[in-house]
C-alpha cells in the first residue's frame, strides 16, 4: 500500500533541486504523475529541466514557475508578497486535485523565510493531502519545524564549490 512521505532537501550544498528531479523522474519510470512547482525564478529561465520537459512525452511531469523572479526583483516587498501566495495557492490545487501522486515544491523555504506563508498553512495541507501522495520540499535553510514535519531529511553540505574558484554556473550542471 502506498504511504505517502514528505521530504525536504535542504542545506547549503549543491543538488536540492537536482535531487528533487532525479525522485521526479523515477517515480515517471513507474507512470506515476508528477507535478514539479518552482517558487522562484532565477535569472535564467531556459533551465535543462524546462528543455527537457518540452521534448519528453506529454505524460511526463508537469513543471510550472510562479516565483515570477521574486526573490531577484526589485518591486517591494507587496509585489513578492503576492507572486508567493499565488505560488501556494497553485501548490494547494495541486496537491489537492487528487491528480498527482508526487508534488516537488522546489525553493520552498524561502517563502517560509520571508513569512510569506506561514507553518501552520504547511501543517494544514501536509495533513489533508491525499494518503498516497508523496511531497518534496527543496531550499536551503529549513526551519526546524519544516524539519519536524518531513518524515525523509537530507542536508546537502557544502564541501567544496567550483563557484568559490570564480567558475561561473555550467550548462548542464547548475541549470
Ligand atoms: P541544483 O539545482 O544544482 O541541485 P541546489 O538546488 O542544491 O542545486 P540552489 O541553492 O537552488 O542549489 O542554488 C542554485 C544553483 O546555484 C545551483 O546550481 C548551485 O550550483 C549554485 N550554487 C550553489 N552554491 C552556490 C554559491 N555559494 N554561490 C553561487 N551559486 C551557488
Ligand atoms: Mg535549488
Amino acid at each position: 500500500m502506498a504511504h505517502g512521505l514528505v521530504l525536504l532537501f535542504t542545506g547549503e550544498g549543491k543538488g536540492k533541486t537536482t535531487a528533487a528531479l532525479g525522485t521526479a523522474f523515477r517515480a515517471w519510470g513507474h507512470g506515476m504523475r508528477v507535478f514539479f512547482l518552482q517558487f522562484v525564478k532565477g535569472e535564467r529561465v531556459t533551465t535543462g529541466e524546462r528543455l527537457a520537459v518540452a521534448k519528453l512525452p506529454d505524460n511526463f511531469l508537469e513543471l510550472e514557475t510562479m516565483g515570477a523572479g521574486f526573490i531577484f526583483a526589485r518591486e517591494g516587498e507587496e509585489h513578492h508578497r503576492e507572486a508567493a501566495r499565488r505560488a501556494w495557492e497553485r501548490a494547494r490545487e495541486v496537491v489537492l486535485s487528487g491528480t498527482y501522486d508526487l508534488v516537488v515544491l522546489d525553493e520552498f523555504t524561502y517563502v517560509l523565510r520571508y513569512g510569506f506563508v506561514s507553518l501552520e498553512e504547511v501543517r494544514e495541507l501536509v495533513a489533508t493531502r491525499p494518503p498516497a501522495l508523496h511531497l518534496i520540499f527543496t531550499g536551503r535553510g529549513a526551519p526546524p519545524e519544516l524539519v519536524e514535519l518531513a518524515d525523509t531529511v537530507t542536508e546537502m553540505r557544502e564541501v567544496k564549490h567550483h563557484y568559490r574558484k570564480g567558475i561561473s554556473a555550467q550548462k548542464g550542471i547548475e541549470f
